[in-house]
Order: structure tokens, then sequence, then C-alpha cells
């Protein structure tokens, strides 16, 4: 991956594009809870979501860091980048493990937006966070996998072409490691749709186009897999590092909106014949919250350089992202309390934006997760699971 040294004409656009989609457009959508789907066309047309893509199948082949700069500002913008970030997270599965052919047939139509690569199926619902764990089985019967299983969470499924999916193809019990006997697919969805998949919407508290996702007997041609059988897990966390990356991208442009918001506010709104953000009790929240911001971009570019390089990154981006999700979410609390009773009117956007940052707290892994992670492969405590 090429990295460039400034990056503000990419920000430039990412600001151009966005500023079409302005606030009335995400409240539509929140409202009917409807995919933004103009919002990721745009972002396609313009490149921005190809960026990690390779030249050589249409797309502009640069950093994990570009791409991190791009969803921050998308999110700084008042936009939110959810509808389409899984292209970017799982791009590393495919470029990095997929074959030549995997790569030849769908990298270019995913670059030009003729299919979407939007759909990334691993959670299930007995398993939960516990990944290993996973019960949805791809078996081997001749030149086809047969899947059949469970997945929930999966998100964007309705409105993607393909699906990066973890399954076992090698049960628990017959295997070394609980992470061996893992394999990841890329499962065309319009062959599946009827086929033996079925997918069932969730609806949540925020605009997510979440879903659930049955498997029976779904046959999946054998040429689906990614890399080697068995290996899936090692891949996925590959990918779970450059999704950890990009969220905390995300948490970083949504606090920066908030504390940006919260300020401007607090300068305007006259009460007791002063600016509230006159008293010390409105202003020192928001500063912290602009430091806090400051930090964990910090830890974030830390952690999207040594993904960059090949450099081993678990650990900076699990902080990046523990960092940047509870200052976007601390930052989206202190603009609410800035915006009094008007933080909680839909037209501020202030309340919507508020509850999309929520999520980051709890998905694509959880705060406790990463405590875990940090207690015990950094720091060497003993495992508590
Ligand atoms: C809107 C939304 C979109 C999502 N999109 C996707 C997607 O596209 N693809 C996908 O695969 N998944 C997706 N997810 C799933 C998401 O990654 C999981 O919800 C998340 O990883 C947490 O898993 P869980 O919900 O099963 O929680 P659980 O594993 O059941 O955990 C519940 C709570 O218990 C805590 N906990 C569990 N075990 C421990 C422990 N040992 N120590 C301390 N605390 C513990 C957790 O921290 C958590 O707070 C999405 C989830 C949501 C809500």
């Amino acid at each position: 991956m090429s990295e460039i040294d400034d990056l503000e004409p990419i920000l430039e656009t990412v600001r151009k594009v966005c500023a079409a989609y302005p606030g009335a457009y995400w409240r539509a959508c929140d409202r009917e809870r409807t995919y933004p789907a103009e919002f990721v066309e745009a972002m396609t047309s313009s490149g921005l979501l190809g960026v990690l893509i390779p030249e050589a199948y249409g797309g502009s082949g640069l950093s994990l860091t570009v791409a991190a700069a791009i969803l921050e500002e998308v999110h700084a913008s008042g936009c939110n980048a959810a509808a389409l970030h899984a292209q970017m997270y799982t791009m590393g599965t495919l470029l990095r493990h997929g074959s030549l052919e995997q790569k030849e047939t769908y990298l270019p139509r995913i670059a030009s937006g003729d299919l979407r690569l939007q759909a990334f199926g691993v959670t299930e619902p007995t398993a939960g966070t516990d990944t290993t764990n996973i019960s949805t089985r791809a078996e081997r019967r001749g030149d086809v996998y047969v899947v059949n299983g469970q997945k929930v969470w999966t998100s964007r499924a309705e409105h993607s072409d393909l699906m990066i999916l973890l399954a076992r193809t090698t049960p628990k019990d017959r295997v070394a490691k609980k992470t061996d006997g893992l394999s990841v697919f890329l499962v065309d969805m319009r062959a599946a749709a009827g086929a033996g998949m079925t997918i069932k919407p969730i609806r949540t508290m925020f605009n997510h186009a979440t879903t659930e996702i049955f498997f029976d007997n779904l046959e999946i041609p054998a040429s689906s897999l990614i890399g080697e059988e068995g290996k899936g897990f090692r891949y996925i966390l590959d990918g779970m590092n450059a999704e950890r990356i990009l969220i905390a991208s995300e948490c970083i442009g949504d606090g920066r909106w908030f504390v940006e918001k919260a300020t401007a506010y607090a300068k305007d709104r006259r009460v007791f014949d002063r600016p509230i953000g006159q008293n010390q009790g409105v202003q020192f929240p928001i500063a912290r919250s602009y430091a806090e911001v400051r930090a964990a971009k910090l830890m974030t570019l830390e952690a999207a350089r040594l993904y960059d390089t090949g450099a081993s990154c678990a650990e900076e981006a699990n902080i990046a992202k523990l960092l940047a999700s509870e200052a976007s979410w601390r930052a989206a609390d202190t603009c609410l309390q800035t915006h009094g009773g008007f933080g909680f009117a839909e037209d501020y956007d202030v309340e919507r934006k508020f509850r999309e940052t929520r999520l980051y707290q709890v998905a694509p892994i959880s705060t406790n997760l990463i405590l875990s992670y940090v207690a015990e492969h950094v720091l060497g405590m003993p495992r508590s699971y």
C-alpha cells in the first residue's frame, strides 16, 4: 500500500460528498429506517470507498491510514459510514488471503460499485463474543460446501451482494486448538437468496440495517473458500484489527462533531444574560472531550501506521478502539447536556448521533473484552476465560 503525504485533497472530496447529505437526509433515513443508498453510491462513484482496492483492480491502492482518515471525516461531517464501512474492513481478508481468481472476479466490480461487499457474518446468537464457539457449519461435499446454521447482527446483509462468512469446517471436538477448523468464505448472496439463505431484519435503536441470517443446506461453490480451510480464524483476526482502527476513526469523527456542535451552541445560547459557554461548568466537559478525542486520535494513527507496515498492531488497534469509543461517547453526552432540552429535539441531530455513537462501546467488540485483551495479552495477567 502506498502512502500519501497530503491527505487534504482527499478530505476535501469527502467534505464535498458529505455536504450533499445534510442532517435532514440522515433524519429521514433514521425515521424510516432506510438504507442511505444514495450516500453509499456517492462515496463509491467518487472513488472514496475503493481506496484500499489496488489500482490494478480499479481502486486507488492506498493505505488503511487513508481509509481511516476518510471515515473520520465522514463522521466529523455529520454523516455516518456504518452503511458502507464493512467493505473497507473486510478488504484486508480478501487482499491478503483471497485467490487471484477471487480478486480478479470481484475486486473490479466492487471498485466500480457494481457489487457491494458490505456483509460480515461472524457473530452468532449462542456464541456471542466467544467466536471459536460458533456452530454454523460448512461441510465439504464434492465441489460445494453445504452451510447450516445461523448468524445474528449481520449488518447490511439486505443491501449487500457479497458476504464474508466465518463457519466451522471441522467440529471443535476434532481440532487440537479451538481456533483451528474455522474457515472464511466469500459468499455470493445473490445466488444464496432463496436457495438456503434467509435474511430477517432486526430493528434497533438507530438506523443500522442489521439482520439475522439463517442457513439451511445452502450450497456454495468450493471456490468460495478464502485461503486455506481451517485457518480462517487467523484471517478474521487480521481483519478485526483493521475494523477496530476504522471504527476508532469513526468515533474520532463523531467526537469532533460533538465537540464542534457543543462549542458552537455554548457560545451562542444565552441564559442569565450571558452565553452558557461562559460558565466553566459548561466549558470544562467540552474542553475535556476535545482533549480525549485528540489523544484517542494519536493512538489510532499509531495503530494504522503499524497495520500499514504489516507489523503486529493488535494492542494498538484494541486500545485505539477503546479510547476512541469512550471519547466519542463522553463527547456525545457532553454535547447533549450542553444543548439542554434542545439536545432531545430531532432537528438538532444531537440525539441521533448520540444513539449512533453508543454502539461502539459494544460492537464490533465490547469494552470489557478489550480490557481483558490488554490485561491478559499485554500485561500478562491470568486468563479469566
Ligand atoms: C447494531 C449492531 C451491528 C452489528 N454488526 C455486526 C456485523 O455486521 N457482523 C457481525 O459479525 N457482528 C455484528 N455485531 C455483533 C457485535 O460484534 C456483538 O454484539 C459484540 O461483539 C458483542 O457480542 P454479543 O452481543 O454476543 O455480547 P456477549 O458476548 O453476549 O456479551 C454481553 C456482555 O457481556 C460482557 N462479557 C461477555 N463475556 C465477558 C467476559 N469474559 N468478561 C467480561 N465481560 C464479558 C460483554 O462485554 C458484553 O458487554 C453487531 C452488533 C450490533 C448491536
